[in-house]
């Protein structure tokens, strides 16, 4: 699967090492050709994210992040997925198509946690028996480890 001028990750998340904050756009990012520093001085944050969209492959366009304004990610060390939807479209998740995938993604047992920077917010859904502290403990500690 391809970006193809998405750019939504490069907006959204904070990285900490590179003094990004939240919902701005990346200086390094070259828009529509990609990361100027990718082969030089990506920092670990962008080097370790895996897009659900870019890694699946396969995927309806619809749900590119940049369209859909959920960027999904597997968080195996809490086995969960995550959607993170940016400061001008902080519902985006209520959306009849992510509504779906959420449905998809529990259907496979696995908890779903949308999150926005600004404003602050988070919701659970949860599946397997999982507990939403035991959740959103465990996304709290992987967050602070891969933003940075
Ligand atoms: S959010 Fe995913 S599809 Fe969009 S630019 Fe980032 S890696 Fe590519
Ligand atoms: S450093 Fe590169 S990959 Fe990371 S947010 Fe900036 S442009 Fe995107």
């Amino acid at each position: 699967m391809e970006c193809a001028g998405c750019n939504q990750c490069c907006v959204t998340f904070p990285i900490d090492s590179i003094g990004k904050q939240e919902n701005e756009m990346c200086r390094f990012c070259d828009v529509g050709v990609g990361c100027q520093i990718h082969h030089t001085d990506i920092p670990a944050a962008c080097q370790s994210f895996e897009c659900w969209y870019f890694k699946k492959g396969n995927i309806e366009e619809a749900l590119r992040p940049d369209k859909c304004r959920v960027i999904f990610e597997y968080i195996k060390n809490c086995d969960l997925y995550l959607g993170t939807t940016p400061k001008d479209e902080p519902y985006a998740w209520q959306q009849p198509i992510i509504r779906a995938q959420t449905e998809r993604f529990l259907m496979l047992g696995k908890p779903v946690v949308f999150t926005c920077f600004q404003p602050m917010q988070r919701f659970v859904f949860l599946t397997g028996g999982r507990d939403a502290s035991q959740v959103w403990d465990c996304l709290t500690k992987e967050a602070k480890a891969v933003r940075e």
